[in-house]
C-alpha cells in the first residue's frame, strides 16, 4: 500500500491521450501530463492541453523535440529551442507553478539530465524539476508494463510513475492497471516524494549535483550561490 503520482510523458497524442483522460475520468483520479512542444504547437495539441487542464490534472514541461538530453545537447540555444519554445505554448494553456520533467532517455537517471544553462532556467523561472522513481517500461513491453508497475509501486511507499500517453497498445492496458492498482490499496496523490525533487520553485535541493553535466568543478557552488 503505498501513494502514486501518476504521470504521463511525450504527449500529448490525438488517439491515445483522449482515452487515457477518459480511464483517469471514470476513476476520478488525477496525474500530471509532461508534454512536448512539438505535440502542442499543433491545433489538436493545443485543444488536448485545454481538455488535460480543465479536467483538473496538471501540465508540465517536457522539451520541445525530446531528440537529446539537456545535459548533452551542444546547441548554445538549446534552452531557447526546447525550454522557452515549450513553455511559450503552455503558458497559452496553463498558469500556475512551473513543472518541467527532463528526458532520460529510457528512464535512466544522471549528469545527462540537465545542463548548467537549462538549470539556470530553472532557477531564473522559479520551475520545480520533477524525476520520477517507477518507470515499468511500457514503451518496451505492451502487455508486461502493468504486472511491472505494481511490483514497483508495492516497494516503496511513495511512488512517481512513468507512463507514456504515446503508445495505443500500452495505454489500452491502462483502465485494468489502474483497478489493480487500487484494489491492492494504493492510493493516487498529487504530492510528490521529496527524493525526486532536485530543484523546487527555483532552489537546489539535495541530489541536484548528479543531475547536471557541470562544466568545471567550482560550476556548482558558482550557479547557486547568488550573483
Ligand atoms: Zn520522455
Amino acid at each position: 500500500m503505498g501513494r502514486v503520482h501518476l504521470s504521463f510523458d511525450n504527449g500529448p497524442h490525438p488517439e491515445v491521450t483522449p482515452r487515457v483522460l477518459d480511464a483517469l475520468r471514470r476513476r476520478g483520479l488525477s496525474a500530471t501530463f509532461f508534454v512536448l512542444g512539438r505535440n502542442l504547437d499543433t491545433p489538436w495539441g493545443m485543444e488536448l492541453a485545454r481538455r488535460i487542464r480543465d479536467e483538473g490534472h496538471r501540465l508540465g514541461n517536457h522539451s520541445y523535440s525530446h531528440a537529446v538530453p539537456l545535459g548533452d545537447d551542444p546547441r548554445p540555444d538549446a534552452v531557447a529551442q526546447e525550454l522557452e519554445r515549450t513553455q511559450d505554448l503552455l503558458d497559452r494553456v496553463a498558469s500556475g507553478p512551473l513543472w518541467f520533467r527532463p528526458f532520460g532517455g529510457g528512464g535512466v537517471l544522471g549528469p545527462h539530465l540537465l545542463s548548467e544553462d537549462s538549470l539556470r532556467w530553472l532557477m531564473a523561472r522559479q520551475a520545480t524539476c520533477v524525476l520520477w522513481n517507477a518507470v515499468p517500461e511500457d514503451w518496451l513491453d505492451a502487455e508486461g508494463w502493468a504486472a511491472r508497475a505494481l511490483d514497483q509501486l508495492d516497494a516503496q511507499g511513495h511512488s512517481v510513475l512513468v507512463l507514456h500517453d504515446v503508445l495505443p497498445e500500452a495505454m489500452a492496458h491502462l483502465d485494468a492497471f489502474l483497478g489493480a492498482m487500487l484494489d491492492r490499496g494504493h492510493r493516487v496523490t498529487d504530492a510528490l516524494p521529496a527524493d525526486c525533487l532536485p530543484v523546487v520553485q527555483g532552489q537546489a535541493r539535495p541530489g541536484l549535483e548528479g543531475c547536471v553535466r557541470w562544466r568545471g568543478p567550482d560550476m556548482l557552488e558558482a550557479v547557486l550561490s547568488p550573483r
